[in-house]
């Protein structure tokens, strides 16, 4: 088990951050911690590194106690903060350099990871005149620096250009293969690019712990269909395992169906056996992001 949470609460003031939070996460894995803006995120991330203490509870990380065992926890741990402090005077290989001499790393793995990163060809502007995207790769190659087992990413993606957002999705694709990651966001799409599994907090509570596999075959479907005329929804309803229609424009409608077995067979024969002529059918994703909202809302 890489991390190990159990029963951790946090109180800043009058206010309960986290209520009682328990999971685990092991290596390698890629888990995304999604939860709505002020769920909580930051504050168990914050726990997991040794920045803040839980009120109540405790969390082992790399089999370390986060109490008591605050420097075997830091060794093992690389930490994207999520307003990660950048100098920006500062030469992309100046500051680690700077970061590794206080970590005692040796200057190979400062080369090491600015090629793990893609940072070679900017690493030697100062990091005031770098994008975004190459920021946040700052960001990640410092943390990577000591080699760490256990990734704590606090929304590494946010921000960032499409493009961007591909590179940085793949570059920590690539760690999640022998490293494991926690990684925190409030964009669903976010985890389905990315993680394994999902821990979902709303309100400092954890609501839904899953693999993704089991999330997308527990999902509804959904099939697009456009006819050459307008069909009654009531009709379309007919169909097996219907359950809703939307006629979304002229004679588009958005079928939903209570299965995961591909429906776009039985939609083409029912047109064919009502004599309708099928002009487009696709199915549609189904939105985890709906789940989302019902979990968070
Ligand atoms: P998230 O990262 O999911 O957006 P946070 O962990 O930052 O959520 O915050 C959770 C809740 O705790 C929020 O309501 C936030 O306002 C509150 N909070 C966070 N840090 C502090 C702090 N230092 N003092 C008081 N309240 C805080
Ligand atoms: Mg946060």
């Amino acid at each position: 088990m890489s991390i190990k949470v159990e029963n951790i609460s946090k109180v800043y003031g009058t206010q309960k951050a986290l209520n009682n939070i328990s999971f685990e996460v092991n290596r390698p894995e890629i888990v995304g911690f999604l939860g709505p803006n002020g769920a909580g995120k930051s504050t168990m991330m914050k726990i997991l590194t040794t920045y803040i203490n839980p009120t109540e509870g405790n969390a082992l990380v790399n089999g370390h106690d986060v109490l008591t065992a605050t420097k075997n926890v830091q060794k093992s741990v690389g930490y994207l903060p999520e307003h990660n402090p950048l100098y920006l005077d500062q030469y992309v290989r100046e500051y680690l350099n700077f970061n590794a001499n206080v970590y005692k790393v040796s200057k190979s793995r400062v080369e090491e990871v600015i090629t793990l990163t893609g940072l070679t060809p900017e690493a030697h502007k100062t990091i005031g005149q770098l994008s975004k995207g190459y920021r946040q790769r700052v960001g990640l190659a410092n943390a990577l620096l000591h080699n760490p087992e256990v990734l704590i990413l606090d929304e590494p993606t946010t921000g960032l250009d499409p493009n961007q957002l591909i590179d940085i999705r793949n570059l920590i694709k690539n760690l999640g293969k022998d490293k494991t990651v926690f990684l925190s966001t409030h964009i669903m799409q976010e985890v389905e690019a990315m993680c394994d599994r999902v821990i979902i907090i709303n309100k400092g509570e954890i609501v839904a712990n899953k693999k993704l596999k089991e999330l997308r075959d527990g999902q509804d479907q959904t099939v697009i269909v456009e006819f050459d005329y307008r069909v009654e929804d009531a009709f379309l309803l007919r169909l097996p395992n219907a359950k809703s229609v939307k006629n979304t424009h002229d004679f588009i409608y958005e079928i939903t169906f209570s299965t995961t077995q591909d429906m776009r067979s039985h939609v083409f024969d029912f047109a064919h056996d009502n004599e309708l002529k099928i002009l487009q059918l696709n199915q549609k994703n189904a939105s985890l992001e709906s789940l989302f909202r019902e979990l968070t809302s």
